[in-house]
């Protein structure tokens, strides 16, 4: 029989083993298509052809070991869980599972044989430490294993309860399929970049994802052309200066605009007033208070009786959004709603008819806020906050319907110049170069971690004089459950040491009514001390909370760190951060931490963690598993821009054709999460 010939266009839905729920899953990472699923291309590949002896893992490194099992047994302890213990000659090693049959049980007794495959971490026992994988990949045998092949495994982004396995045999059933030669898409180079051959070097790769990524970044800069002319074929709602409301918050904020915010808040105005939709990129370092600029705008839009979205990544952020607005916007008779996906049915019915009806001038809210049901009746002004967030997919995703309304897009992430004019070519940008005065740097420290015991004692002395700290656990990439394993074992560790003090937790895995209830407990100073993973990274102001501790600092980005650091110093107290690391470090790992120590300066910092470590991360959201593109990575490819920007103005100018394959196979109009 022959290869089914590929269609693209088809639904992912026609591949075997595609059912509604992972239909669901496969959306959530941008794959409606087969064309969608043949771009989701590999982020990385393992090795899994080099044995390591047991004497030689190490912790935190993937690695393919084999070896005879010794012991196997239940372990009781927070959760249920089974050890296998396996030796070689140079040495032991745990394999962990908590999910586990009995048949697995069965089938790795004593004895038994097995070759696995994991990162190892080490894990403190009775005083000992050891080194363990948890929920390896294995495979059992009976005698000892042949020596394994070559192989290249491909490792895929991708999102809960959709494992590797599932993605790859999906993959399978594509390469089976018949797709034509390289013309205009580089299917071959996609099949190929999927599976490739066991002896494919580096080079071989890298020349073909570049190939891939050059595709990418032009149909990404002809979207963005795209959406600038379309913007000139839009028509909003002209603001033009109207009442005094601005002025009447100026008098009642208790503290005086910077002259940056003047500036920007003059840009933002005069774009309003204009009938062609405003498309303005506001970026700002943290602290810089941009949200006041964005206030600014609302209450323009609010003073012809038009409505205002404000759309923050997560609920946390939505909330302190909602509280800033309705204080400040409240007293001036603007009625300010909260629109969130935890809220009961009853409450959004209520706040949707509210928005519907025009009584609510300002809707503050997370994704939920462009949800169907929630309809504006004069929709003026769209803000998003913290814009990186979202990615580049819903930013592609953002072109079909934007438009009418003016939209304001706030950002702290510090974009060097010239990326912003590939990214964001299709926006005005204003910049927020000055922090409110008076603003005390935050005092940087970089401690190893064989002095913990010092830094406890001094988040224990900052507690005791009334002011609050975080404490931050690093998110664990693809794991949600080492993710918590990373937070709660402090937060009970530090609830020991400090029996005394009002201890939160605080973590993505929580329901987010939980998560607001802990939030809200910190702000209030109910609780002193929270202990999060990076989820508090984006925005939280608790201007009373002057201490940070982060750990393995040296594991994120400095933009994330930067990040971080920006929740203390809020306030008029003096405000410490201190970079709690694991030992020893690189010399680039030093140098990195170095530069936290010795800057504040978000811009500077960028620069920097670009030259020490290439700017996917620093873009990106690469630390907490979003993807910015789906194959170019401006670390390496960044050389390509100068090229991508010419190339695409060729083929607008020349070869509409090619114009919309492109677009057609990287930002399909109906792949949109948001629509604004
Ligand atoms: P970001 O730019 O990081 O979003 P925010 O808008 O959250 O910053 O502002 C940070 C804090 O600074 C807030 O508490 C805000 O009220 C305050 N703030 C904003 N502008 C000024 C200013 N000009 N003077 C003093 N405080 C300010
Ligand atoms: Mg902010």
């Amino acid at each position: 029989m022959p290869a089914a010939v590929a269609n693209p266009d088809q639904s992912v839905a026609m591949l075997k083993g595609v059912g509604p729920s992972v239909t669901e899953k496969l959306a959530r990472l941008g794959v409606f298509r087969i064309g969608d699923l043949l771009l989701h291309l590999p982020s990385r590949y393992q090795d899994r052809s080099r044995l390591v002896a047991l004497g030689d893992v190490q912790a935190r490194q993937e690695c393919l070991v084999q070896g005879q099992v010794v012991d196997s047994k239940l372990a009781y302890g927070r959760r249920r869980s089974w050890l296998v213990t396996i030796e070689d000659t140079t040495g032991y090693l745990g394999l962990r599972f908590f999910h586990f049959s009995n048949q697995q049980r069965a089938g790795l007794k004593p004895g038994m044989f097995v070759r696995c495959f994991g990162e190892a971490r080490l894990v403190a026992q009775s005083g000992k430490s050891n080194l363990e994988i948890v929920h390896p990949e294995y495979r059992a045998f009976r005698e000892p294993p042949p020596d394994p092949q070559p192989e290249l495994t491909p490792i895929y982004p991708t999102t809960k309860g959709l494992g590797q396995g599932r993605l790859r045999s999906l993959i399978k059933q594509l390469a089976a399929m018949n797709w034509p030669e390289d013309t205009g898409t580089p299917y071959k180079t996609l099949l190929y970049l999927h599976q490739p051959p066991a002896d494919a070097t580096n080079e071989a790769i890298e020349q073909a994802q570049e190939r891939i990524a050059r595709d990418e970044l032009t149909a990404y800069y002809l979207v963005m052309k795209q959406r600038q002319r379309d913007r000139g074929r839009y028509t909003a709602i002209a603001l033009p200066r109207a009442q005094q409301l601005g002025r009447q918050l100026l008098d009642q904020l208790g503290f005086e605009l910077t002259g940056a915010q003047r500036r920007v808040v003059r840009e933002v105005l005069e774009d309003l007033t204009q009938r062609a939709p405003m498309l303005r990129l506001l970026q700002g370092d943290v602290g810089s208070g941009k949200t006041v600029v964005a206030a600014f705008a609302a209450i323009r839009a609010a003073e012809h009786g038009m409505q205002t979205a404000l759309m923050a990544p997560t609920e946390i952020l939505a909330d302190q959004h909602y509280l800033n607005f309705s204080a400040w916007l409240e007293p001036l008779g603007i009625s300010v709603v909260l629109i969130t996906g935890s809220q009961s049915t009853r409450e959004r019915k209520l706040r949707q008819a509210a928005i519907s009806d025009g009584s609510a001038l300002v809707a503050v809210g997370t994704h939920a806020l462009f949800q169907r049901s929630v309809s504006f009746r004069q929709l003026a002004l769209t803000i998003v906050d913290e814009q990186h967030r979202f990615g580049v997919h819903q930013r592609m995703a953002l072109r079909s319907k934007a438009g009418e309304p003016h939209q304001l897009v706030m950002t702290a992430t510090p974009i060097p110049r010239t990326l912003t004019m590939a990214l964001y070519a299709d926006m005005d940008v204003s910049l927020l170069d000055e922090l409110p005065q008076g603003r005390l740097a935050v005092d940087t420290r970089v401690v190893r971690d064989n002095r913990r015991q010092e830094v406890v004692r001094r988040v224990a002395a900052t507690l005791e004089r009334g002011e609050q700290a975080y404490w931050v656990c690093p998110l664990i990439e693809e794991s949600d459950q080492l993710d918590v394993a990373a937070a709660e074992p402090t937060a009970n560790y530090l609830r020991q040491l400090l029996p005394r003090q009002a201890i939160g937790l605080l973590h993505g895995r929580m329901a987010s009514d939980a998560k607001a209830a802990v939030m809200n407990d910190f702000k209030s100073a109910t609780l002193g001390l929270l202990v999060a993973t990076t989820v508090i990274e984006v925005g939280v102001d608790v201007p009373n909370a002057t201490l940070m501790v982060i750990e393995n600092p040296e594991r994120m980005g400095l933009a994330q760190l930067h990040q971080l650091r920006g929740r203390v110093g809020r306030g008029s107290q003096p405000s410490r951060c201190i970079l709690l690391y694991k030992g020893p470090l690189s010399t680039t790992a030093r140098q990195r931490l170095q530069v936290m120590r010795d800057s504040q300066d978000g811009f500077f910092i960028a620069e920097q963690d670009l030259k020490l470590r290439g700017p996917g991360e620093l873009l990106g959201t690469r630390q907490t598993g979003e993807q910015q593109f789906r194959i170019a990575d401006l670390g390496r490819h960044i050389h390509l821009i100068p090229e991508v920007a010419t190339r695409g103005d060729y083929l607008l100018a020349s070869e509409p054709h090619t114009v919309r394959e492109l677009l057609d196979a990287w930002a399909p109009v109906d792949a949109g999460h948001i629509s604004v």
